[in-house]
């Protein structure tokens, strides 16, 4: 069994990217920055917030926070977002989610533009994910995706199972493994006899958002297990979808939580991040 090591790729990665935008500001003048909206006083996405900031820091980007009231309106929220989609120096947007529950997540998405959603969830991107001509990849799916490549794990032809299939991370992490010749199922709450589906895949994906929820008579000997969940234990301790300790054995590859999938969502933000700049200032390459 080998521990996939998103803290490591996720390292890689960043370096890759701080390099290129060291070449950008040198050759082009041009610091890639990302805008960052936060509402309200959500614990979670404070945490990931500050990780963004961070990271932008360290590969060399311009980051912006927007910290906005938990009253705030829907109104003041897209006047933000306008004001944002035509800010020159601001090459990405990324609105943190949940939003508080009055404000509409889906009508704040389709505000952003296109060009600079670079957590590649407006229906433009989504589409252009399905039509594999994409300029973003969601950030988690991606992630994963890059990991799986690190460790030079082929996804073609293999029986791929993804429990979970929300917008952000099921339904495209479905779609990249497809694109990479997977043969996919996707398992939801109304699945049937879901352990049984799991058991007959190489690469099982958990998307649930349930703490230790697959388990070992889920996992087939020598299988790729990939925990996107971020959940939290019966003693609040950080955990993943994954009953990490008892199916480890089980595996050929196992990602752990925390220091798997976490990492590598922020480093593909940075990716996108780079590349908008990129081609927001036509510079092909
Ligand atoms: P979500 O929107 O709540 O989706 C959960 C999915 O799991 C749904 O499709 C649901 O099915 C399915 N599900 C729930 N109970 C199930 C059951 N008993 N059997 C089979 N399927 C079941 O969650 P999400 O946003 O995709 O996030 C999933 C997890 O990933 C969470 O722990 C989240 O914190 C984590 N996450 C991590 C990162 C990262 O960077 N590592 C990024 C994003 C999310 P239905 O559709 O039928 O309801």
């Amino acid at each position: 069994m080998q521990i996939i090591d998103g803290k490591k790729v996720s390292a890689q990665v960043k370096e890759e990217v701080k390099n290129q935008t060291l070449e950008l500001i040198e050759k082009h003048g041009i610091t890639p920055g990302l805008a960052v909206v936060i509402v309200g006083n959500d614990s979670a996405s404070r945490v990931y917030v500050n990780n963004k900031k961070k990271a932008c820091e360290a590969v060399g980007f311009k980051s912006e926070e927007y910290a906005l009231p938990e009253q705030t309106t829907q109104e003041e929220l897209l006047s933000l977002v306008k004001t944002l989609n035509e800010k020159a120096d601001i090459n990405g947007i990324l609105v943190q989610l949940p939003l508080p529950k009055h404000l509409d997540d889906k009508a704040v998405i389709e505000a952003i533009n296109p060009e600079k959603d670079v957590d590649a969830f407006h229906a433009v991107n989504v589409g252009k994910i399905m039509l594999g001509e994409y300029d973003f990849l969601p950030c988690t799916p991606a992630g994963v995706m890059e990991m799986l490549h690190s460790y030079d794990i082929s996804v073609s032809g293999k029986n791929c199972v993804v429990i979970g299939r929300s917008n952000i991370v099921g339904k495209p992490m479905a779609m990249l493994l497809l694109h990479e010749n997977g043969t996919v199922t996707i398992c939801h709450s109304r699945t049937k006899n879901l352990a049984e589906v799991c058991s007959h895949a190489d690469i099982l994906v958990a998307a649930v958002g349930k703490p230790k929820f697959v388990t070992a008579d889920m996992v087939k000997e020598g299988a790729v297990v990939i925990d996107v969940g971020m959940d939290r234990d019966e003693n609040g301790k950080l955990c993943g979808d994954v009953d990490f300790e008892n199916v480890k054995d089980k595996c050929s590859f196992i990602t752990p939580v925390p220091g798997g999938v976490g990492p590598m969502t922020i480093a593909t933000l940075m990716k996108n991040t780079l590349k908008a700049a990129k081609l927001q200032n036509n510079i092909f390459d």
